[in-house]
C-alpha cells in the first residue's frame, strides 16, 4: 500500500512565505545548523497544506535571539527552557528549538540538554515519521530512523522502544492514535499498537487539560472512527472516559456532517460517545478541565427538551446546541440542521414596558405575563410586532378580568 513519496522537500507555499529564506540563511541553514523538522516536513512530503514551521538548529537559545534580531524580525522567547524561540515574521510565527537530548523523564515532563547532534535530536521525538529533517535551500532531507519508509506506508512507529518511549512521556499514547487517524493505517496486530493498549493506564497519570486537548484534536480530524472504536474495544479510553462503550453514534455524526456540509466539531464529536444525559456531561466536562463555555455546550448537547418546532429548540437553547443536537439525532432530523445552522433568533417584540403601557398594572404579574407572552410567542412561531400586541392584548384582558 506504499505510495512513493517525493525524495526531497517539495517546494509550496509556505516555502516562499516573505522573510523565511531570511531567517533560515542567518540561522545559517546553508552551513546546515538549521533544518525544517517534525510536522512541515511530514506533510510537506504528503503534499498536505502545512501551517505551523519547525526549524531546529545546532545554536544555543541566547545565539538564536541575537540572529533573528539581527535581520530585524522579533524573537519571542515561547519555551526558553525547552530552548524554543517564536521568530515572527510578518505576522507569521516560526518556531526554532535549541537540538536537544533527554536527560532525564518522568512520563509527563523532560529534562533536556542542548546538543550539537542531530541523530540524538531525533532520537528524543516520538515517530519516525516525526523525526524528518530538511535542508531549507535544497530540501535534501536527513532521516536517522526510516521516518521515510514509514511515512510511505503510513505507518506511525516509535522511535526506539515503545514501551521505552511510553514509560519517558504517557501522552505519546494520545499521539500515537491521533497520527494513526490522521495518517489512516490503522495496524491492530503492531507492536507499537500493543505497547499502546498495554500502558493505557498509565494515562491517568496525566493532566486532565494535556488528555483533553489531546483528544479533541483526534476528534477533530476527517475520520476519527474506526480509530476511536479500536480504542473503545482494546481498552484504552477507558482510563479516560470510561463511559464510552461505542463508536456507532459517532460514526453516524461523521456521515451526517458531510451529507449535510457541516464541519467537524470536536465537541459534538465528543458528545456523540456519550449517552443523552447532560449531568453525566456536565460532570465529564468538569473532569476534562474544560472552560466554561465547552462544559456548557456539552451539557445542553445532550440534554433533550420538548420543543414544538426546530426554531423553538433553537430560541431556547441556542442555534448552536439546537443544531448539535439535530446532528446527534436527539432533536428533529439531521437535515434541518443545516437549514438552522444559519438560524438567528428573532428577539420578543415587546417588553413588559410595552405591556404596563398596554394597561398591564406594574408589579410581579409583568414578568408572569411576559414569560406566558414568549411562550405563545414562540409556539406561535415568532409572529411579528402586530399580532404579538394583539396576543399580549388578549392576555392583559384575561389577567385583569381574574383580579376583579
Ligand atoms: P501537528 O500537525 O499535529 O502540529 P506536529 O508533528 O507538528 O504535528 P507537534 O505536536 O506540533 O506535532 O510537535 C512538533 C514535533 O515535536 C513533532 O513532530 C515531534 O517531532 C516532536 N514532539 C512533539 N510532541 C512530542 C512528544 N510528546 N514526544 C516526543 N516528541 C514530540
Ligand atoms: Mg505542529
Amino acid at each position: 500500500m506504499s505510495a512513493p513519496l517525493p525524495d526531497r522537500l517539495p517546494p509550496s507555499d509556505w516555502r516562499e512565505r516573505a522573510g523565511l529564506d531570511t531567517l533560515c540563511a542567518t540561522l545559517g541553514a546553508s552551513l546546515g545548523e538549521a533544518r525544517f523538522v517534525g510536522g512541515a516536513v511530514r506533510d510537506g512530503l504528503l503534499g498536505l497544506p502545512v501551517k505551523d514551521v519547525d526549524i531546529a538548529t545546532v545554536h544555543l537559545p541566547e545565539e538564536v535571539v541575537r540572529r533573528i534580531k539581527s535581520v530585524g524580525f522579533k524573537a519571542v522567547p515561547t519555551g526558553l527552557a525547552h530552548g524554543t524561540i517564536t521568530a515572527v515574521l510578518d505576522h507569521w510565527p516560526v518556531e526554532i528549538t535549541t537540538l536537544r537530548r533527554d536527560v532525564s523523564t518522568d512520563g509527563r515532563r523532560a529534562t533536556v540538554a542542548f546538543g550539537t547532534d542531530w541523530r540524538e535530536d531525533a532520537a528524543r521525538r516520538d515517530f519516525t515519521m516525526n523525526a524528518l529533517y530538511a535542508d531549507p535551500g535544497d530540501g535534501a532531507l536527513h532521516d536517522y530512523f526510516g521516518g521515510q519508509e514509514d511515512l510511505a506506508a503510513r505507518r506511525v512507529r516509535f522511535i526506539g522502544d515503545p514501551h521505552a518511549r511510553i514509560a519517558e512521556d504517557h501522552l505519546r499514547i494520545l499521539r500515537y492514535f491521533r497520527f494513526t487517524a490522521r495518517f489512516g493505517a490503522l495496524d491492530r496486530s503492531a507492536a507499537d499498537y500493543a505497547a499502546c493498549v498495554t500502558h493505557a493506564s498509565s494515562l491517568m497519570a496525566l493532566s486532565r487539560e494535556r488528555i483533553a486537548d489531546e483528544l479533541l484534536r483526534l476528534l477533530a480530524l476527517t475520520d476519527p472512527a474506526d480509530v476511536i472504536a479500536a480504542m473503545i474495544e482494546d481498552g484504552v479510553l477507558r482510563p479516560v472516559l470510561p463511559d464510552v462503550t461505542s463508536a456507532d453514534a459517532l460514526r453516524a455524526l461523521i456521515a451526517t456532517e458531510r451529507q449535510a456540509g457541516i464541519p467537524a466539531d470536536p465537541l459534538r464529536r465528543l458528545a456523540a460517545l456519550l449517552p443523552a444525559d447532560g449531568a453525566l456531561a456536565d460532570q465529564i466536562g468538569a473532569r476534562l478541565r474544560f472552560s466554561n463555555k465547552a462544559r456548557q455546550r456539552l451539557q445542553k448537547a445532550l440534554t433533550p427538551i420538548d420543543a414544538s418546532s426546530p426554531e423553538a429548540l433553537a430560541y431556547r437553547l441556542g442555534t448552536e446546541s439546537a443544531v448539535d443536537q439535530m446532528l446527534l439525532g436527539l432533536a428533529f432530523t439531521p437535515d434541518v440542521a443545516a437549514r438552522m445552522a444559519d438560524w438567528t433568533a428573532p428577539k420578543l417584540p415587546l417588553s413588559g414596558g410595552d405591556l404596563i403601557a398596554m394597561g398591564l398594572t406594574a408589579g410581579p404579574q409583568v414578568a408572569k405575563t411576559l414569560q406566558l407572552l414568549e411562550r405563545e410567542w414562540i409556539a406561535a412561531g415568532f409572529p411579528p410586532t402586530d399580532e404579538t400586541r394583539a396576543m399580549a392584548a388578549q392576555m392583559i384582558v384575561a389577567e385583569l378580568r381574574s383580579i376583579q
